[in-house]
């Protein structure tokens, strides 16, 4: 989730929050529940203490463990400012998006993904726009951001984890890495041939410049952008 959140040029496709966002509807609800309704959640919030600005630093002793819902409101609510008689709820509940999204990005130790990590000399911000920019269809792209990211579970992926007792490709029996499975199997060195001849022609290179690295890290930057998505294009569509 945290490398969805990413930008788009940091290998992500800079979706919102989810996480935070639906923590925020939750406790604006929870909040508007306990300041105006009586209802089985609001007994419950007054039974909890938490009908009000809950104590800082937070405490979720004594709080039901079978609804963990309130233990958590008590922790987070206790940064959150109330929203007093003039804060409308939408600004009550922007306010607590901003705290919720402050609190994630703090305590969030990402790492990079094994793609990035495996290639680190790779200029990844232009792979992904690359990738952002080729105009696919969504079902390719999301083929390739998952082989971008090393993702696909390969025979050898999954021998090095014990999921498997070979790492065997099952067509040729060679060893089933991603390369392989893209250019090196079945019907992959006639795909790749016939797309590595197209891009030579277009770049007017002997096809041996055209690295098989660009099926998968496509880094590369052409001028004009015309001829860069043209490029693109035909190294992710066929
Ligand atoms: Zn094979």
């Amino acid at each position: 989730m945290t490398t969805l959140q990413r930008p788009k040029d940091q290998s992500s496709w800079a979706l919102a929050n989810i996480d935070a966002k639906c923590r925020m509807l939750l406790y604006a609800r929870l909040w508007q529940l306990c300041a105006k309704e009586v209802s089985v959640t609001t007994t419950l919030m007054h039974m909890c203490d938490l009908t009000g600005p809950t104590a800082s630093p937070p405490n979720a002793h004594g709080l039901p463990t079978t609804l963990p819902y309130t233990c958590q409101y008590a922790m987070d609510m206790a940064y959150a400012a109330p929203p007093g008689p003039h804060k409308t709820m939408q600004k009550f509940k922007h306010c607590l998006c901003r705290m919720l999204l402050t609190m994630v990005n703090t305590s969030n130790v990402t790492s990079e993904m094994r793609g990035i990590h495996k290639n680190p000399e790779l200029s990844w911000p232009r792979v992904w726009t690359n990738l952002h920019a080729a105009g696919l269809s969504n079902s390719i792209n999301s083929t390739w951001y998952a082989a971008i990211h090393d993702t696909v579970s390969t025979n050898e992926q999954l021998a090095a984890i014990h999921l498997t007792t070979t790492m065997s490709c099952s067509q040729c029996g060679t060893t089933d890495t991603l390369i392989h499975r893209i250019t090196k199997c079945e019907e992959g060195p006639v795909i790749r041939n016939w797309m590595r001849a197209r891009l030579a022609a277009l770049l007017r290179v002997h096809p041996k410049h055209v690295s098989e690295e660009w099926t998968l890290h496509p880094s590369f930057h052409y001028w004009p952008p015309q001829k860069q998505a043209v490029i693109v294009w035909i190294s992710w569509s066929t």
